[in-house]
This record gives structure tokens, C-alpha cells and sequence, in this order.
């Protein structure tokens, strides 16, 4: 008889921090199961439909034989040019397709792979905290050595590079970064950027930009690129994608602009794990880009209601919550009363399952510096999102 052999996963997979959100899945189902009718805020994935015009130039595009095949590495040519160009007319910032655009299977996937293309074991990464687990868990399995930078709420959520350690920014080879943020909707200005690019430029660090929400901004702010700072391009890249902005979640596809030679790394990496991004769907994200615009303005008018619906009901129900400037995310407080639990965000997360049957993300989940809030989504009707305070002016906490 053959013995059962124990499989032994890599340690970089060993190394991952363990799941969870496990406790408030099963909670979730057990609630629903008991017929609770559950509000989840907690994801955030567009509830709303790809743009018809869209889902047509994919319906279009996937009967072209060509785009059947194996695609090229590095994006078509021609999603890149509209790339370049969309760059050029929202965000005033200048790339050339050919090297400095790189098309990604969803910007998730070209993030990881930065981790892969630039951290040998032992190095370490400036990952912010709290923040999008992706950055972290991909250094992990670099086996490279991710050091939390905190987004304190007294330094509106942004780094503080002089509270940091020097030899630690000096041992360090890549800086993450996301604003308009995910999870605390905190918004960056071009000042912030100029201090990111001096850090950088002093500690040699490379700049992975993360900019997933810029055109998810409200009350006429305009977001601005990072890349569209003096010397952005010398240090870093950035990561854009079309998931948020056209509701294209599940498409997979994203792109990196920025510094060739950053870009080339990432490349180098895909072409031996991946194949490309479906051309059909390149083609799809041509048509997104370079088309009419007025649905992510409408899409923006949607979460921009959805979010006062929201924020007037938690601030009625006592929270202390301020109106986000971008995002489709309210990074709101735990209220007293739950400084003695060993998780406050965890807890206060249950009581609001088991009481209001609403899920939310604990803070906690994004990094220790998270604890002390929770996330809620606007991806949920205005009508649910309305419930959801209702049903939290009701509790007692
Ligand atoms: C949603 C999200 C992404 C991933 O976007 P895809 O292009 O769908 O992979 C990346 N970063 C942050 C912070 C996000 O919230």
C-alpha cells in the first residue's frame, strides 16, 4: 500500500497570513440560512452592468477569428495607443504605447507580479496599513519581507516618511501606494506626491502607484495622477484599471503606465506565467476608453447618492462618519463602548450581522492599523443602503 503522503506547500505560501473574513462567512450563512435578510456592504464589486456599448464591441470582437489566438505579451498595440491617449486627455500625463503601457489581466494581476519581478528573498517592500491585502500577501510570496507603513487618521490617512524609520526606508526596494484609497477613501494632492517622489529618490525606492478609483471622485474633484508629478516617472509606475470605472469586474483587464524600464520587469514575469489579456477583450476596453464617457458620469451620480443615503443614515444612527471626496467606500469609526474587546472592528462587525443583518468589513482585515474602523460599500441599491441605516438607528450601542 502506498503511504499517504503529507503535501508540503511553498513557504511563501506557508507565510500568508490566514483568512479572515472565515468567522463573518459563516456567520453570514448561517444567518441567511435562518432566513435573515442580509444587506452585504462589505465587497466591493460594482453592482451595476457593463455600459451595453461595451458588452457589444466584446460580443463583436469574439467572433474575429484573430482575436482567437494567443495574444501578445505586452497588450495590443492598439488598447495601448488608447491607453496613451486616455492618460494624455483625462490626467494631462504623456506616455508612449510602445514601452511605457503595459496591458494587464486586471491591475491585481500586473501588482503580484511587481512583487515577483523586483523582490529577491529577504528584501523588503513598504506596504501601507491599512491597506488592499494584495500588496502584502504578494511580498509574502516573494518571500521578501513586508514592513507595514502606517496611514495614521491624524495624517489624513497618507504615510508620514518622517515618522518612518531610516534604515528601514533605506533597506527597502518598492513603495505601495493607493489613493483615492481603498479602504479609507482618503484622497492624495500633488504635494503628497512630491514627498513620495523625494522619498523615493532618497532611499532608491521604487514607486508601485495603485490607482484603481480615479475616476470614481464626487462633488467636482478631479483626481490626479501621480505620474503627473515632476520626476514621477523617473521613480515608479502606475496601475490603472477598467474594473471600477465601467463596472468591469469580472472582464480582467487593467494596465501599468509609467517607467519602461519598471514596466520591462513586470513584463518579464508575465510572458513566462500568463499569455496576455483575451484580445477580444482589449478590444472591448479600446471602446471603453476612447468611447462616450457620460456612462461613468452617470455611474459617479449613482455612488455619489448612494453615499449621502448612506452617510445621513449612519450620522443619524450616531456615527461619526465623513463624506468621502472618492472612492465607493465609507471607512467609519467604531463607536465607543467596544475599546475592551480584543477586536473592536471585529466585534462591532458581528453585532451589526448578528442584530442588523448587515455585513461589513472589520478594519482589522486590511492590517492591523485598520482596527478601531469598519468598511462599508455603496455597491448596494440606494433603497438597501437606506434600510442599513434604518436598521442601525435601531440598535443600542
Ligand atoms: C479593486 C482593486 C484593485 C483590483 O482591480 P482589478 O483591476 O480588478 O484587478 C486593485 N487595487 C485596489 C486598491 C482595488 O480596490
Amino acid at each position: 500500500m502506498l503511504a499517504k503522503r503529507a503535501v508540503q506547500y511553498a513557504k511563501g505560501i506557508r507565510a500568508l497570513p490566514p483568512y479572515l473574513f472565515a468567522e463573518i462567512d459563516l456567520r453570514k450563512e448561517r444567518a441567511r440560512k435562518k432566513g435573515v435578510d442580509i444587506i452585504d456592504v462589505s465587497i466591493g464589486d460594482p453592482d451595476l452592468p457593463t455600459p451595453p456599448h461595451i458588452v457589444e464591441a466584446l460580443y463583436h470582437a469574439a467572433k474575429d477569428p484573430e482575436n482567437q489566438r494567443y495574444p501578445s505579451y505586452e497588450g495590443m498595440l492598439a488598447f495601448r495607443e488608447a491607453v496613451a491617449a486616455w492618460y494624455q486627455r483625462t490626467k494631462q500625463v504623456t506616455v508612449s504605447p510602445e514601452d511605457e503601457v503595459l496591458t494587464l489581466i486586471g491591475s491585481k494581476e500586473g501588482l503580484a507580479h511587481a512583487a515577483f519581478a523586483f523582490l529577491e528573498p529577504g528584501d523588503h517592500a513598504l506596504v501601507p496599513d491599512p491597506a488592499y491585502p494584495v500588496y502584502h500577501n504578494a511580498t509574502i510570496m516573494a518571500n521578501a519581507v513586508p514592513h507595514a507603513v502606517p496611514l495614521p487618521e491624524d495624517h489624513d490617512f497618507k504615510p508620514d516618511f518622517d515618522r518612518l524609520d531610516k534604515n528601514v526606508a533605506r533597506q527597502a526596494k518598492i513603495l505601495f501606494l493607493n489613493y483615492p484609497n481603498n479602504p479609507t477613501a482618503a484622497i492624495a494632492d500633488e504635494a503628497f506626491f512630491k514627498a513620495v517622489i523625494d522619498f523615493a529618490q532618497d532611499n532608491e525606492l521604487i514607486v508601485l502607484f495603485d490607482n484603481p478609483y480615479s475616476e470614481l471622485i464626487f462633488d467636482g474633484y478631479e483626481s490626479p495622477s501621480f505620474l503627473a508629478v515632476k520626476g514621477a516617472k523617473e521613480v515608479g509606475i502606475e496601475f490603472n484599471s477598467l474594473s471600477k470605472t465601467y463596472n468591469m469586474t469580472g472582464w480582467r483587464i487593467g494596465y501599468a503606465v509609467g517607467n519602461a524600464d519598471i514596466l520591462k520587469g513586470i513584463r518579464m514575469v508575465k510572458t513566462n506565467i500568463d499569455s496576455g489579456a483575451f484580445q477580444a477583450v482589449q478590444e472591448a476596453g479600446i471602446v471603453a476608453l476612447s468611447g462616450p464617457q457620460d456612462c461613468v458620469s452617470q455611474n459617479v451620480a449613482i455612488y455619489q447618492r448612494r453615499r449621502d443615503i448612506l452617510v445621513e443614515g449612519l450620522r443619524a444612527a450616531g456615527l461619526d462618519v465623513e463624506k468621502p471626496h472618492a472612492t465607493f467606500y465609507l471607512w467609519v469609526k467604531v463607536p465607543r463602548g467596544f475599546e475592551t474587546a480584543a477586536s473592536p472592528s471585529i466585534e462591532f462587525s458581528m453585532i451589526l450581522l448578528e442584530q442588523a443583518g448587515i455585513v461589513v468589513t472589520p478594519g482589522v482585515g486590511f492590517g492591523k492599523h485598520g482596527e478601531g474602523f469598519v468598511r462599508f460599500t455603496f455597491c448596494n441599491s440606494g433603497e438597501r443602503l437606506a434600510e442599513a441605516g434604518a436598521r442601525i438607528q435601531k440598535l443600542n450601542f
